[in-house]
């Protein structure tokens, strides 16, 4: 059986939104990197980007702080970090305080 962690982060970057400015990827380039497209991509554990539109990424849990400060300062206000265990969004555009 797996075991859910409640408090798992997960995130994904809409695309659509993105300047391509780059500062997730300067603050955490760990789980978010430029595509030849000039976007940003989240990368899962493997080191491979998520290409597929609304692909979400754990987050590691030393990179909580540096994903969430990533989704409330994004340009594009494209990050999205949501809890994995209901969906909630924590932080960006969605999340329901700053
Ligand atoms: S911070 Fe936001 S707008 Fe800037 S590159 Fe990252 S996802 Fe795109």
């Amino acid at each position: 059986m797996t075991e859910v962690a409640t408090d798992q982060l997960q995130v994904w970057v809409d695309q659509e939104l993105c300047t391509g400015d780059g500062l997730c990827v300067q603050y955490a380039p760990e789980v978010f990197e430029f595509d030849v497209d000039g976007l940003a991509y989240v990368k899962a554990a493997d080191g491979e980007l998520r290409l597929a539109p609304g692909s979400r990424v754990d987050v590691p849990e030393h990179l909580r702080l540096e994903v969430i400060d990533s989704a409330k300062e994004c340009p594009g206000e494209c990050i999205h970090v949501v809890r994995g265990s209901d969906d909630v969004e924590v932080a960006g555009p969605d999340a329901a305080s700053d």
